[in-house]
């Protein structure tokens, strides 16, 4: 299970960080590492930070966009060092290890992390249906990102060794399982358009709207049939013949 289960660095600046997250992942038994537009990659620096974990290196998929990183994921998480003013599920550490491990049973999973100095812009972290904050001292939140990797890829382990994965049997239908981030992903771009269509936003902020239409969905934990349901409601509201058929 711990093979469903992705870590993706978004662009990190230092290769040094890169290593030493394969390391942490090696250490813990994670293996699949994607990286979104790393800044100097590849890397003698990643290389030798990585010392035994070269393989995860090797194996890791360089991405230029986070959405192509999380297509198929079922359960995206994102990590951040402070807490963030719209209200979003957040988990601790702990509770993301479990999360995370129970849900790598059913479906691939993916933990985002942040840029060293800026973290996760925020179109980014809405495109998590949970937010993961390391409890620190109050004085300094802000780990090194390979750290974070560390301390998130241990706290996965823990709960693997628990061995708390509910045995939930896999969903047959897929129609019937949780949707993916590319699934939701159109979702929302459909909401955009159709919201636009209307001339819905106005004088309103359409990034702060979607930002809420995100959250609200978020919480849903929404199947590919219902994401289905709400793309057919709204290509009729566009006065488009048919129903929505699909992606
Ligand atoms: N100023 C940035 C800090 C970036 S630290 C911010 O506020 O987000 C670089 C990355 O390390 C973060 O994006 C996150 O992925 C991870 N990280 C650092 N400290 C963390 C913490 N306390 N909890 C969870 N992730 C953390």
């Amino acid at each position: 299970m711990l093979e469903n289960i992705r870590i993706v660095l978004v662009n990190t600046y230092h290769p040094g960080n890169i290593g030493a997250a394969a390391r942490a992942m090696k250490n813990m038994g994670l293996s699949r590492l994607y990286l979104v537009n790393p800044k100097d990659y590849p890397s003698e620096e990643a290389i030798r930070r990585a010392s035994s974990a070269l393989d995860v290196l090797d194996n890791a998929v360089v991405v230029d966009n986070l959405r192509d990183a999380l297509e198929g994921c079922a359960l995206v998480t994102g990590t951040t060092a402070r807490l963030r003013s719209v209200q979003w599920p957040q988990v601790d550490s702990r509770e993301c290890g479990e999360l995370l491990f129970n849900e790598s049973g059913q479906h691939e999973v993916a933990l985002v992390f942040g840029r060293e100095r800026t973290g996760l812009f925020n179109e980014e972290l809405e495109q998590c249906q949970y937010l993961v904050n390391i409890p620190t001292h109050e004085a300094y939140s802000s780990l090194n990102v390979a750290s974070a990797v560390q301390v998130l890829s241990y706290e996965i382990f823990m709960a693997s060794r628990q061995g708390e994965q509910q045995a939930a049997p896999v969903i047959k239908d897929k129609r019937d399982r949780p949707a993916t981030a590319d699934q939701l992903n159109g979702m929302y771009d459909h909401f955009y358009e159709a919201m636009n269509e209307v001339d819905f936003f106005g004088a309103r902020n359409a990034e702060h709207v979607m930002r809420r239409v995100r959250c609200l969905f978020s919480k849903a934990r929404m199947t590919f049939r219902e994401v289905q349901i709400m793309r057919g409601f709204l290509s009729y509201a566009q006065g488009r013949r048919g129903p929505h058929k699909g992606e």
